[in-house]
C-alpha cells in the first residue's frame, strides 16, 4: 500500500525516533508498504518518519540503472559502525523535500549495522551513492534533513519554498 509522505517542515519529521524491541508482522507490513512508496514516488531511499511514523526503521535501493535487477534493502535500528575520514559531496534531495537538491558532504564509506526482518543481525560496508543515501536516512531517525548541513539563508530558502508548496497542496 502506497502511503501519504509528509513534506518539510512538520514537527514529525524533526523528533528522534524510537528504537524497535523486536520484528513483528505489522513491522514486515511496514516495510513493504515504504518500499512500495519509495519505488512510487520515485525515490532511492526512505525513512518511517517520513510517514509520520516514529520508530527506528529505513528502506533503500540505490540500483539506479533502469535495467538493473532491484536492490532493495529493510534496516531496522540501523546504525552508522565506522566511517572513512575520505569524504563525497553528493546533490542531494528528499522525497519530504520535492524539487529542491544541494550539495552535502559526507564520509564516503561507511559500516553499518542492523536488524533485518528475520531479527538477525547484519553488517556491511557500503561506498558512493549507497554510503550517502544511508547516512540521509538514517539522519531522518534522528530528526535531521539534509538542508540543516546547509547554510541558514539557503536552508531558509528552501523551507518558505516547501511551505508554500504545501498551501498549494491544501488549496488544491
Ligand atoms: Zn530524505
Amino acid at each position: 500500500m502506497i502511503r501519504k509522505i509528509l513534506i518539510h517542515p512538520d514537527p514529525r519529521l524533526k523528533k528522534v525516533c524510537a528504537a524497535l524491541p523486536d520484528i513483528s508482522d505489522e513491522l514486515r507490513t511496514l516495510a513493504d508498504d515504504m518500499l512500495e512508496t519509495m519505488y512510487a514516488a520515485p525515490g532511492i531511499g526512505l525513512a518511517a518518519p517520513q510517514l509520520g511514523i516514529l520508530d527506528r526503521i529505513i528502506v533503500l535501493d540505490c540500483e539506479k540503472e533502469d535495467a538493473a535487477t532491484p536492490k532493495p534493502m529493510v534496516m531496522v535500528n540501523p546504525r552508522i559502525i565506522g566511517s572513512s575520514d575520505d569524504t563525497n559531496v553528493y546533490d542531494e534531495g528528499c522525497l519530504s523535500i520535492p524539487d529542491q537538491y544541494a550539495e552535502v558532504t559526507r564520509p564516503k564509506e561507511v559500516r553499518v549495522e542492523w536488524l533485518d526482518l528475520d531479527g538477525n543481525l547484519q553488517e556491511q560496508d557500503m561506498d558512493g551513492l549507497w554510503a550517502t543515501c544511508v547516512q540521509h536516512e538514517i539522519d531522518h531517525l534522528e530528526g535531521k534533513l539534509f538542508i540543516d548541513y546547509l547554510k541558514p539563508l539557503k536552508r531558509q530558502m528552501i523551507t518558505r519554498k516547501m511551505q508554500k508548496l504545501k498551501r498549494e497542496m491544501a488549496r488544491a
